[in-house]
């Protein structure tokens, strides 16, 4: 009898204690609180030694200096960023395999196709040869022949093909609508962001160029939330993340019916399809709102305060490729910044 094989699970089982082990080892070396983030970085670190944040560690607790609070939170903005990565790497992997299922659904239907094509024919021809064999009798005999039975012999024939290649139609045709659905939702990952849920930049580029192939000028909004590092650092990596949120999904409310979309970081696009002036309005109607609110802890009802956000807009030239009227928003916003803040600076001399 063959020895039984052990399996990837119960040989993962057995190695976690161990790893479990060196976690452990490493938090208490840091002294550092076993926090689901803090456990990620752990894990991210002695899982793979030889990676750059093993690195980056290393060289940040040279000599024996331990991890600060701060240290961490980058760190954990890395491990985050490369969980992104992985997960886009998946995004593409499972597009891959959606194009090959599209591609071999293809081939079938071809193959179904032909098939019945070349029926048709063998169909035809045997028709016409019997037809012309009854001809042929009735000349010869001046009666009709037995072949009639080979009519009805070869029509029953095909209409069992006709049936069945109906029925494998109908099969991939199924096998189609589920394909497109498939291909629908992995569209949608692939064009959204998975913090916010907002369209994410690609999206942004996407929509960007089909307004500019419909002859359309918009407005190209770059909005960056103020300091937002310092939330960060105050109140660590997961409020800055639920504050993104928050400011996310204020702006929509507030730019409803126009394109917002999550750029990158703390850093939203919006496009606006009516005038400059009009865009301005809804921008700085959303500034002053959000600008209003007061960021609270929800568990503990610690106050963060308020988050301010600085713009930069341009309107687009017509045909104008999305990378120039960019750079002129992002000039201007670079300019509401260093000129204190909290505004908007617009294409012209306007600045709010
Ligand atoms: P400025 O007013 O000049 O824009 O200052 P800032 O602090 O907002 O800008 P800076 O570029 O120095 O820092 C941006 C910070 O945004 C750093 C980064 O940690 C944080 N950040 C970017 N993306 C995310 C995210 O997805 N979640 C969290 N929590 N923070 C993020
Ligand atoms: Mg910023
Ligand atoms: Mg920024």
């Amino acid at each position: 009898m063959a020895p039984l094989q052990q399996s990837d699970a119960v040989a993962s089982a057995q190695k976690s204690p161990a790893l479990y082990q060196r976690i452990g080892e490493f938090l208490v070396a840091q002294r550092i609180e076993p926090s689901p983030a803090n456990y990620a970085i752990a894990y991210a670190v002695v899982t793979e030694t030889d990676s750059a944040l093993a690195q980056e560690v290393a060289a940040r607790t040279d000599g024996g200096v331990r991890l600060t609070q701060r240290d961490l939170d980058e760190l954990g903005m890395k491990v985050e960023h490369s969980q992104l990565a992985a997960d886009s790497q998946q995004v593409t992997e499972a597009a891959e395999l959606l194009a090959a299922r599209a591609q071999a659904q293809m081939d079938g239907f071809t193959d179904v196709v032909v098939r019945m094509h070349t029926q048709a024919r063998d169909f035809g021809r045997d028709l016409i040869a019997s037809a012309d064999a009854i001809e042929r009798s009735r000349a010869e005999q001046g009666a009709s022949p037995p072949f009639v039975e080979d009519v009805s012999r070869i029509t029953a024939a095909m209409i069992a093909r006709v049936r069945e290649a109906e029925r494998r139609l109908e099969e991939a045709h199924r096998e189609a609508e589920e394909l497109r659905r498939a291909l629908e939702a992995a569209r949608g990952d692939a064009l959204s962001d998975p913090l916010t849920g907002l369209p994410n930049r690609r999206a942004f580029e996407e929509t960007y160029a089909e307004r500019i192939a419909a002859g359309q000028t918009p407005c190209v909004a770059v909005c960056d939330v103020d300091h937002f590092k310092h939330v960060n650092d105050r109140f660590g990596h997961t409020v800055g993340d639920r504050v993104l949120c928050a400011i996310s999904a204020a702006l929509s409310e507030a730019c409803a019916g126009h394109f917002v979309a999550r750029h990158g970081g703390e850093e939203f696009a919006i496009l606006f399809d009516g005038s400059i002036a009009d865009a301005v309005a809804v921008i700085e109607e959303a500034r002053i709102n959000i600008g209003r609110k007061r960021f609270r802890l929800r568990e503990s009802d610690v106050l963060i305060g308020t988050v301010t956000f600085s713009t930069g807009i341009s309107l687009a030239l017509a045909n104008e490729p999305l990378a120039k009227v960019f750079e002129r928003a992002d000039a201007l916003l670079y300019a509401a910044k260093a000129s204190g803040r909290d505004c908007i600076f617009v294409d012209g001399d306007v600045s709010i």
